[in-house]
Formats: C-alpha cells, structure tokens, sequence
C-alpha cells in the first residue's frame, strides 16, 4: 500500500488525503472562534506582528465567521474546539457563555470555556461544566497571570475532577510572558496531577520539557498547533529526533492548529504531522490516525 505520508498538498486534497488514511475527517482541538468584535482586534494585533513577535503574520483565514465556519467543513473537520481567551479580568463570564452559544448553534463545534484568576472563578468553571463544556482554554500569555494563583487553585481542581481536558498556552513562544514557562506550569500539574491539561504548541519552544510532563503526568498532552511547520520552524526548530521521542508518546499527541489565525493554509499543519509520521517507522498511518482524530476524539468525548 502507498503510503500517504507526505501529506495534502492544498486544502483542497486534505479530504482526499483524510480518507485514503481511513479516517471519517478530523478532530481538531485547537481553533479560535471569538465575538466578532474581539476578532477584529486580535487580528489587527497580528497586523502588527513585526513589532510584536518581529515576523510579518498575515492571518490566512480572515473571513467573516459563517465562511470560517464553512472552511472547516470543506476540510473535513467533523469536531473542534473553538477556543476564548481573556486578557483582563471580567472577561471570562461573558466568553465563556459566548463559547457556550457558539458550540449549542454550530454542529461541528464542542462547548468550550475559559478561565481568569478572578473571585468567582471557581463558580465560573462550575457552571460552565454544568452547561456541558466539554474543553476550557487558558492562556497564561496573553492573560499574563500566574497559573499558580491561590484563586485558581479550585478551578483546577475541579477541572480535574471533571476530566474535561483544559488546553493551556503556557509555553514562552511566540514571545515569553510573566508566568509562562513548562516549570511554572508544572507546580500545577504537581498539585493536581489528574488534570487533563492539553500542553498547546507542545510547550514551543521547549519542547524537551513538554515531553518531559508528558510522561511524568498520564493526564497530559501536547497539540501540534503550529508545531513543525516552515513559519514556526524559522522561529522555534523542532529538536532533530522529534519524530522517534514521539513515539514513547503517540497516543498523546493531538491536532491542533490555530485555524483561523495562522499564516499558511490549513494543509501545511497537516503535512508537517505526516513528516513526523514518515520519519519514524514506529509512527506511519497508524500514528496519523490517532493524532488527526482517534485521540482528539476520546478527549472532547465525541461518539
Ligand atoms: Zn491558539
């Protein structure tokens, strides 16, 4: 059998691509749908990427919302999760309940959630979890807060009771934050050691560390958002044996890929994971399967 491990060469060959590997389509943990007004400002912030990060990053997909929702149909993505982020406090509530909406309207998107150190943190996570969020996001850069804050402390309890997995950006890349950093976070993981905690950019650019919590934590894992492809290997090189460390961890990587904010096509996530794949004969199609669906799937609990 041919193997498919190059990868699609365009958006349009990702479905074709999807089902020679005999996958239904793809599970994507890591995209970012946001009230339409806070898009426009997070764009305009990547507008200013030369100043910010000192790279150019022109948003590939910038699309109003129903075309963006379209885009991921015609790839192929049966499931994401659209991730929201605050960056000030008094956000959180108010995103959240949008995430909420959004995932209740659009049949391809879970229920997701956020959280802030803020009083009434806690109730925020709990009634969210009630109103069946199935993924939350914490973005540790861009909130500039400390994941160790005392008020956080029983929001990620009972996110790990719940075992509703949290994507956490808590790596220094693009550009390092106060609190971020793999040690930082992993005082959490050491306090919480259930926690479902998805490590975004698989920890970029320490990626030696992610994969370190990785097998100390059996409840962590790493998405490949934006991990492996020309943008980020120009900024952030993956380490040369990335290919062969996976596979101690291949049930524990999944995709992720910033769509829509990312500038390259959607394809280009997708070929650098079939590289990984190519490269090791440990990974191959078996790998590809549980990284662009099986694995993501178990975790926002799609049937
Ligand atoms: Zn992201």
């Amino acid at each position: 059998m041919t193997s498919p491990v190059t990868g699609p060469a365009t958006d349009a060959d990702v479905p074709g691509w999807v089902r020679s590997l005999g996958l239904p389509g793809l599970v994507d943990i890591h995209v970012h749908f946001l009230p339409d007004r806070v898009m426009r400002k997070v764009w305009a912030y990547f507008d200013d990427a030369s100043r910010h990060y000192g790279v150019k990053w022109p948003v590939a997909y910038r699309l109003p919302e129903d075309e963006r929702i379209e885009v991921l149909r015609s790839l192929g993505v049966l499931t994401y999760a659209p991730l929201v982020y605050p960056h000030k406090p008094g956000m959180a509530e108010w995103l959240t309940s949008w995430a909420l909406d959004f995932g209740a309207r659009v049949p391809e998107a879970v229920p997701t959630a956020t959280l802030y150190p803020e009083p009434g943190v806690a109730d925020i996570v709990a009634s969210a979890l009630d109103s069946g969020a199935r993924c939350f996001k914490s973005h540790i850069q861009v909130g500039a807060f400390d994941p160790r804050d005392d008020l956080l402390d029983p929001a990620w309890g009972l996110l790990a009771e719940a075992g509703v997995p949290v994507v956490v950006h808590c790596g220094h890349g693009p550009v390092p934050g106060d609190y971020t950093g793999l040690d930082v976070f992993e005082k959490v993981l050491a306090r919480h050691p259930r926690l479902t905690a998805v490590l975004a950019h698989a920890g970029m650019p320490e990626f030696d560390a992610a994969l370190e919590l990785v097998a100390r934590y059996p409840r962590t894992y790493i998405d490949t958002t934006m991990v492996g492809t020309p943008f980020s290997e120009a900024m952030s090189p993956l380490p040369p044996d990335w290919p062969a460390r996976l596979a101690d961890v291949a049930d524990r990587v999944l995709l992720g890929t910033d769509f829509p904010n990312i500038p390259y096509e959607y394809a280009t996530q997708l070929r650098a994971i079939a590289s990984w794949a190519a490269a090791d004969d440990r990974l191959g199609d078996a790998f590809l399967r549980a990284v662009l669906h099986d694995a993501p799937a178990r975790l926002l609990g799609v049937r």
